[in-house]
């Protein structure tokens, strides 16, 4: 695999928190245009591999670099849909200020909106399927048309890479599927790194997986696709269920 090929590379890469270690050693490649589930017990230090990632935490050994460089130089390709979402509901804000939001990383200058910003955002609207809400308060919303908002702004920094975490946890089931389908369009064009507890789920959609526990467990290094990925992923995910104990 060529350089340019690569979009997130962790080489031996140690973090702790007060002394003690999340994640020992990890050695990951993540190929552009990968769907890379990444699964792992409450606490296996997963948010934490998504952090060093987008540059919020900085590995104690080892390195981190997305597309080539260090990740903070980065960001600006990398749209995030946290696990716990830090933005308030409550807020007095539209479904398309949110997705506006997502264009912050991408201003110059004195902050303020273009009509470009304004077509990227509602373009974003529209992929995740919810333009019609545009004007809707963010409180009226459901949780899975919430969910879209946060993809949607994701989307709206022009991401390279998406990277969310857990980002079902608060939708049914139903509302589950829609949100993986969309993930695997945005995949024809976008590397996507998705935290997920939902085996079942991630076997159709993802195209590898890395499965956390402080130390990576596994990591299929080759490439599964076409037909072959329900039968070898059944066998897989089953594989990573008894080895993580999940
Ligand atoms: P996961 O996302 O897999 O549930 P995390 O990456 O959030 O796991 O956490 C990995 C480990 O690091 C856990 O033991 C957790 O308690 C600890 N941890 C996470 N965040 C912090 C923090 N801000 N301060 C101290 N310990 C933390
Ligand atoms: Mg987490």
């Amino acid at each position: 695999m060529t350089q340019n090929e690569t979009a997130v590379k962790f080489e031996n890469v140690y973090f702790s928190y007060d002394g003690n270690l999340a994640l020992e050693g990890i050695n990951l490649d993540i190929h552009k245009r990968d769907f890379m589930g990444v699964i792992g017990p409450n606490g296996s230090g997963k948010t934490t591999l998504l952090k060093l990632i987008l540059g919020l935490l900085k590995p104690e050994g080892g390195t981190v670099t997305v597309f080539g460089k260090p990740p903070h130089q980065s960001r600006n390709v990398v749209g995030y849909v946290p696990q716990h979402t830090s933005f308030d509901m409550t807020f007095p804000a539209t479904v398309l200020d949110v997705v506006l939001m997502g264009r912050l990383g991408q201003a110059s200058g004195f902050f303020k909106y273009s009509v470009k910003d304004r077509e990227v955002a509602e373009n974003a609207l529209r992929q995740v399927g919810i333009h019609g809400l545009k004007n809707r308060h963010i409180s009226e919303l459901s949780g899975g048309q919430r969910q879209r908002v946060l993809i949607a702004r994701a989307m709206a920094s022009s991401a390279k890479l998406l990277i969310l975490d857990e980002p079902t946890a608060s939708v049914d089931s139903r509302n589950e599927e829609d949100i993986y389908h969309l993930l695997k369009e945005l995949n024809l064009t976008t590397t996507i790194i998705l935290v997920t507890h939902d085996l079942g789920f991630i076997s159709s959609y993802v195209n590898r997986v890395a499965c956390v526990n402080r130390r990576l467990v596994c990591h299929p290094t080759s490439e599964i696709t076409g037909e072959v990925i329900n039968e070898t992923y059944q066998t897989q995910v089953e594989m990573i269920r008894h080895k993580c104990g999940l």
